[in-house]
């Protein structure tokens, strides 16, 4: 296939890796040429005063992006500053440093990570000589240990050992709620149920009423399932509550209005919980309700035929055992 200019190859997952590696890292395309040399433009855009997001790609992880796929990002207080999530790649986190030097010489306190995937989290070691508080959900450990090498080969074998970055342990977990201090700008941080995965951690500036949601929200890209379908159902529900006024996407534009830009995925998810439902009880397979679970989704995200498949047999998997 051609893809951006370059002949490249796609390497398909096994079933077990498949099911390992989360959404966010599923269909893996491995340039023969391992990239070109500073392709990848960094941007960001003040979606508030003081939050600047720079926009992912939306594609799955090439050698030619360096995994600069999600919706990453800082927030700026008068004391310090705080990112929210460090990026995919070492690359693209050095990216996202150089950035915020371009704006303040404020230190660098707290790096926010979002959750497991690496997409999110992978260029943490760029932020590591400003020693700040690594955030985490308290079960991103956990998930992390279980990932690491699985994900860290994947990116290494895409991006070379150089440019793909790795895990960074959180030094400061969030067992439900907690606030961190900007001076003058209170974080506040929820540590959430089983949803998009099982370590989802949001983050709400009080100051200006934005939610970074991270990938608890998904925008004209198509979701990811990785933890439990009801479960997201719940916690967005739980989020649309929440008194902000924008929200910024984990995937898609850097900022929607909020609560309505959930509509889309509360949408998509109740469609995939209610037809996955009705193919279980007609004692359909798993592979017959890949093939007819959410298609009237389709032509409303980008990536839909990389992602629903993944998403039905989550599902499935989830929702069989209720019958
Ligand atoms: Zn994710």
């Amino acid at each position: 296939m051609i893809y951006s200019g370059r002949v490249v190859t796609t390497t398909r997952l096994t079933r077990r890796q498949a099911l390992i590696s989360g959404a966010c890292f599923c269909c893996v395309r491995a340039s023969a040429q391992k990239r070109a040399e500073g392709t990848q433009a960094f941007a960001t855009e003040e979606v508030a005063p003081g939050i600047y997001i720079r926009r992912g790609l939306d594609e799955d992880v090439t050698a030619r992006n360096e995994d600069g796929i999600a919706n990453i990002g800082f927030i700026v207080g008068r004391d310090a500053v705080a990112v929210m999530d460090p990026g995919g790649s070492l690359i693209d986190g050095q990216r996202l440093r150089a950035a915020i030097r371009q704006k303040t010489q404020l230190p660098i306190r707290y790096v926010v990570m979002s959750h497991v995937h690496p997409d999110h989290v992978f260029g943490a070691p760029a932020f590591q000589s400003d020693k700040p508080q690594f955030v985490g959900h308290a079960r991103l450990p956990r998930a992390l240990a279980m990932r690491a090498d699985f994900y860290t080969k994947r990116l290494q074998d895409t991006l070379g050992k150089d440019r793909a970055g790795g895990i960074v342990a959180p030094t400061m977990l969030v067992q439900d709620h907690t606030e961190i201090d900007l001076g003058g700008r209170v974080l506040a941080l929820t540590a959430h149920g089983l949803a998009h995965t099982d370590c989802d951690l949001s983050v709400l500036d009080r100051n200006t009423g934005t939610l970074l949601a991270a990938d608890l929200l998904f925008v004209k890209r198509v979701p990811s399932l990785d933890g439990s379908l009801r479960g997201w159902l719940k916690e967005l529900a739980a989020l649309k509550a929440v008194t902000g006024r924008r929200a910024v996407p984990g995937h898609g534009p850097t900022g929607v209005d909020w609560p309505s830009g959930a509509r889309d995925l509360e949408r998509y998810l109740g469609t995939l919980l209610r037809e996955t439902k009705e193919a279980i009880a007609k004692g359909m397979d798993l592979e017959a309700a890949v093939g007819s679970v959410a298609q009237s989704e389709r032509s409303r995200w980008t990536l839909f035929d990389d992602y629903n498949g993944h998403n039905v047999t989550q599902a499935f998997k989830e929702l069989e055992w209720e019958q």
